[in-house]
């Protein structure tokens, strides 16, 4: 069995900022990353426990520079993100499951804690055919393009009631409960990492009973930014301008969408790197 864990640093149990996303000036940087990747690796031995035997964990936070590989537990792999976007970020349909780690809610949501739809400082909203949406929405999205469900998510008490709105049948772990977007109350991590081991493990031994999202062939992809220059921005780019802050694009898949909210023009790169729903980028 092939797991993908996909992680971002805002959701783990003993991450406190003072910035609005974890990013490299965070007061509390390693004791962040440390609290990261002791949720991955519990989540590792309960995926080892339930029958997983090939596990990429992709480090999802900007940057790239969450997870030592060095503290990484075995045999998990590690992938990493350089420039606007790799497909080896991305699942493929080699993979059996995918599970979220340091998830966070969307922009906006009151209890989610350092809740933002990908760039902190840049977006306000995002719809995905008139559906607000946000980053687990989004990672689920492309993996159910592949027909890989998501069976486990890990963040705080916010993030974990978005996945349960958007997939009922998902396993969720809270790690936190939000009380503003900086006030945060943390469970004890031993806690949660207990919790994550035996949720992996229980997940991963039912895995035929989560789904997929369904599909569409036709997404419109609409951002409301905080700055009208980033408009201005996407506009040059190609998208649709709809508002002085808002702007759209189309696509007949989502991985094309994402690949233009990363910077790719429409259609180029699912051509050069041949993604089709029956992709298997990462078979090595
Ligand atoms: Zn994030």
């Amino acid at each position: 069995m092939k797991i993908m864990i996909m992680t971002d640093l805002e959701g783990p149990s003993g991450i406190n900022g003072r910035a609005d996303s974890v990013g490299n000036k965070t007061v509390n940087l390693p004791i962040a990353c440390q609290a990261l990747v002791d949720e991955v690796n519990a989540t590792v031995q309960g995926l080892v426990a339930g029958g997983a035997d090939e596990i990429v964990v992709w480090d999802g936070h900007g940057g790239s520079n969450s997870i030592d590989i060095m503290k990484l537990q075995a045999p998990a792999m590690l992938g990493t993100i350089g420039g606007p976007m790799h497909p080896a970020c991305f699942c493929d349909a080699s993979f059996d499951a995918i599970i979220q780690i340091g998830a966070h809610a969307l922009q906006g949501t009151p209890d989610g804690y350092m809740c933002h739809s990908f760039n902190s400082h840049g977006v306000c909203n995002m719809w995905l055919n008139d559906e607000l949406i946000g980053e687990i929405g989004m990672e689920s999205r492309i993996a159910s393009y592949f027909k890989v469900p998501t069976i486990l998510v890990g963040g705080d008490v916010a993030a974990c009631r978005e996945a349960k709105a958007l997939m009922p049948d998902v396993t969720t772990v809270a790690t936190k409960k939000g009380i503003s977007r900086y006030t945060v109350i943390d469970r004890n991590p031993a806690d949660v990492q207990a919790d994550l081991r035996k949720a992996a493990e229980k997940a991963v031994k039912n895995i035929k009973k989560y789904k997929v999202l369904p599909t569409s062939k036709h997404y419109v992809f609409r951002l409301e930014l905080m700055c009208e220059n980033s408009a201005c921005g996407y506009e040059m780019r190609g998208w649709e301008r709809i508002a002085h802050n808002m702007v759209q694009t189309k696509a007949d898949n989502i991985i094309d969408i994402f690949a233009q909210y990363c910077g790719w023009a429409p259609g180029i790169h699912n051509k050069k790197y041949g993604i089709t729903p029956k992709w298997k980028g990462l078979v090595f």
